[in-house]
């Protein structure tokens, strides 16, 4: 008979050296999970307050896999059509909160980053109906006052909003009968927004684990333990900034993932496109980027498969971004779609984002809907602020 080795009597958790556990694993005043947007504007905020705090973000992902890199890179924060939208679920005071959280965050990024590192420019917004929707187009625009009222208060710019029609033909926009211009509105290169931000919180010594999502979070005498996929860490604070994921972590947020689908054109000669484009209340959305067409939406053909963390593309979705493309953005031409993705965003019954502290080392920023990128530095400064207040 072979002598078969005998199993080591020595118990092994893991094969982490002594160093790695105590540099790496443990120690952390406050640890992150998610490294989208708002993860990682709370660990520059922190890290802004208290250079000596040891910060750690933990990311599921090879990259942030939810929305901050997979976004359309619109830098909008209010459009006349969506914010009555919006009013049919809040107030106005709450829409005037929102807008001002999205105007003076969308300038909090650009100060934190800086225009040129993420090539942002003011190219304009545009709210598009088709010559269908008249009769919504025409109350839109008697609404137009009412909005530029709101949004001077916000911005100081008058007249932000403006009926212009003229634009239609400049753009070569087809099936077009109305368009409400947003002056101030502008556009992000989402690539370079997330690299500049994550190379930003790098420099200041933030340690961004990737691949390693977690699973648990447990509450302990001295502090958290978070189990990964990886191994477990531990931290006196946790924040979760997992967006559309929240609910695997924390049951009982009132969260509800919906997916977006993009697609992107090759570059288009002689491209009259110019701008953020907002098309059937939002649901549809595009812009120029490169000399290409980046479109996505349709989200509201089939909201119930659209609620998914999967990422994927459906046929329905892809078809009618196709059909946008070739009846309404570039009508007779024929243009080859380069390449397609989804992300997934986090909706509620409620507009406002959810910050707040759960449990006495835990907190939560999550849910800012599909307009995110404008208030997301605000959200990760505010959540830090809740964690830094009971270091
Ligand atoms: C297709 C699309 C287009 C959009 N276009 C725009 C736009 O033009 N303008 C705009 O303002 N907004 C837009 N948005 C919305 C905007 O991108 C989001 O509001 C914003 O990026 C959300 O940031 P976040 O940090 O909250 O979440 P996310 O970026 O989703 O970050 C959450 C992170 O948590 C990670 N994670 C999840 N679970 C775990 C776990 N268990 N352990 C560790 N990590 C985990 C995920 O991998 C992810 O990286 C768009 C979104 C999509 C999907």
């Amino acid at each position: 008979m072979p002598i078969l080795p005998q199993p080591s009597p020595y118990y092994m958790s893991s094969n982490f050296s002594y160093w790695e556990l105590s540099s790496f694993l443990s120690g952390y005043d406050v640890m992150i999970i998610g490294s989208g947007l708002v993860g990682l504007s709370a660990a520059l905020h922190l890290k802004q307050s208290n250079s000596l705090l040891k910060i750690g973000v933990l990311e599921a992902g090879f990259l942030p896999s939810g929305a901050s890199t997979k976004n359309a890179g619109f830098a909008c924060f209010a459009g006349v059509s969506e914010a009555l939208d919006e009013l049919e679920t809040c107030t106005e005071a709450d829409l005037v909160r929102i807008i001002e959280m999205r105007w003076n965050g969308l300038l909090k990024l650009r100060k934190n980053l800086g225009d040129k590192a993420i090539d942002f420019v003011q190219s304009g917004g545009y709210n598009l109906f088709n010559n269908k929707q008249n009769e919504q187009a025409e109350y839109c625009i008697s609404q137009i006052g009412y909005f530029n009222n709101i949004t001077k208060d916000i911005t100081g710019i008058p007249d932000n909003f403006s009926v212009a029609h003229h634009k239609i033909a400049q753009f070569g926009l087809q099936n077009i009968g109305h368009i409400i211009q947003n002056k101030s509105e502008g556009q992000i290169d989402t690539g370079k927004m997330m690299q500049t931000l994550i190379g930003k919180v790098q420099s200041l010594g933030v340690h961004i684990f990737n691949n390693c999502a977690v699973k648990e979070i447990v509450e302990e005498a001295n502090g958290q333990l978070i189990k990964t996929t990886q191994g477990n860490f531990t931290s006196r604070k946790v924040i979760v900034a997992t967006n559309a994921f929240s609910k695997q972590l924390i049951p009982e947020l009132n969260v509800t993932p919906g997916r977006g689908q993009v697609l992107i054109t090759e570059p288009i000669k002689n491209l009259k496109i110019e701008g953020a484009f907002h098309y059937d209340n939002g649901y549809y959305y595009f812009r120029n980027i490169n000399g290409r067409i980046l479109l996505g939406g349709g989200r509201n053909l089939d909201f119930k498969a659209e609620e998914t963390t999967e990422t994927g593309l459906t046929n329905l979705v892809q078809d009618s971004l196709e059909k946008l493309l070739k009846e309404v953005i570039l009508p007779g031409k024929k243009t080859k779609i380069e390449h397609r993705w989804s992300g997934v965003m986090a909706f509620g019954q409620e507009l406002k984002p959810i910050i707040k502290q759960i449990k006495p080392n835990l907190f939560c920023a999550v849910r800012c809907n599909g307009m995110g990128i404008a208030m997301e530095s605000l959200v990760g400064e505010e959540v830090a602020d809740l964690a830094l207040c009971r270091l």
